[in-house]
């Protein structure tokens, strides 16, 4: 690890100042991706602008909208009354993520920011045009295995890793963010970026930007929801596929639909067109299979990762099979 300063500031105004006025500063919540970055040279930070003591913890709710501090740690989610009583989806999905001793570490701000785990991107003595724009991917001719098959350039095609990020994206969540040039929104469709011919950038955060909280609507989503996140094995293994299933139902008609899905673009990847099909249809498998298959339109799969073809519509079945009810876990 490079060497590197630390401060930390007690209130959010110099947290963005120190951060802004070192080029490569960056904020530090609860560093269970950043330090591993560092550690393996892939980030080298000169300052690290530790923001955990600032009052960004804690989640309320106010009339429709429950707001998440950016610092509220993964499992205080995961265990809020409120959360599993609104949003069990993103309880469920913040579950099946990483390990219970990163889940008490890990923040909300941080989890909108972890990187894909590509390996080459983790190789520094492999070509990745994300850690170094311009060196070509290793991966487009590699070991393929665990990457995307939408969204993706013939820059970068690796995937995002998280599992909060794709309940946030099928529960319509709004990141807020405050910076040098004041507060703003960004709706979570925004947040993060398909690699295009900039794989280097993940979101559309700005560098100096501090992510302060996350918002979301209470929707009539809670009673049928389900995440199902298929790995290699149970526990602290990345998504080879994940399906955020949330369903608004009247009996068994669909009234609405929710999809969205990890593990397949550098983006969580909202299943519109699978929603549209959905709605005002009966609960059946014949319907469910063809939302999945209407979802794996467009699909293009490399040399290594021609399984979640079939792995990403099966899970989608089964896990509106769930959330509606027609199936049992
Ligand atoms: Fe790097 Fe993206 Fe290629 Fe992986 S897929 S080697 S992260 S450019």
């Amino acid at each position: 690890m490079n060497l590197f300063q630390y401060v930390r500031p007690a209130e959010q105004k110099t947290a963005i100042a120190a951060v802004a006025a070192e080029p490569t500063a960056r904020f530090l919540g609860g560093g269970t991706n950043l330090l591993d970055l560092m550690k393996r040279h892939i980030m080298q930070p000169e300052k690290l602008v530790d923001v955990t003591r600032l009052p960004l913890k804690g989640i309320t709710q106010q009339g429709n909208i429950i707001r998440i501090g950016a610092l509220t740690r993964n499992t205080e989610i995961a265990e809020d009354k409120t959360i599993l009583q609104n949003l069990p989806l993103l309880a469920m999905a913040i579950n099946a993520g990483a390990s219970a001793q990163i889940r008490n570490m890990a923040t909300t701000g941080g989890n909108l920011l972890q990187r894909t785990r590509c390996p080459y991107f983790y190789d520094t003595a492999m070509p990745c045009n994300k850690r170094e724009p311009g060196t070509g991917c290793g991966a487009l001719e590699g070991f393929n295995r665990m990457h995307a098959i939408f969204g993706f350039s013939d820059k970068c095609i690796a995937v995002n890793p998280s599992d909060m990020n794709v309940a946030l994206r099928a529960l319509d969540a709004t990141v807020v963010v405050n910076g040098p040039k004041g507060e703003r929104k960004i709706p979570i469709a925004d947040f993060h970026r398909l690699p295009g011919d900039t794989p280097e950038k993940d979101t559309n955060l700005d560098k100096n930007e501090l992510i302060t909280a996350v918002t979301i609507p209470i929707s009539p989503f809670s009673k049928n929801a389900y995440y199902l996140k298929v790995r290699d094995r149970n526990s602290y293994a990345f998504a080879l596929v994940s399906v955020a299933a949330a369903l608004n139902m009247d009996g068994n008609t669909i009234k609405e639909a929710r999809l969205a899905m990890g593990g397949v673009a550098h983006k969580p990847w909202r299943l519109t067109d699978a929603e549209t099909f959905l709605k005002s249809k009966t609960a059946t498998e014949e319907n469910f299979q063809q939302a999945a298959q209407i979802a794996f339109q467009g699909a293009k799969a490399f040399k290594h990762n021609q399984y979640k073809l079939k792995l990403g519509p099966n899970t989608i079945v089964q896990a509106l099979s769930v959330a509606s009810g027609l199936k049992s876990v």
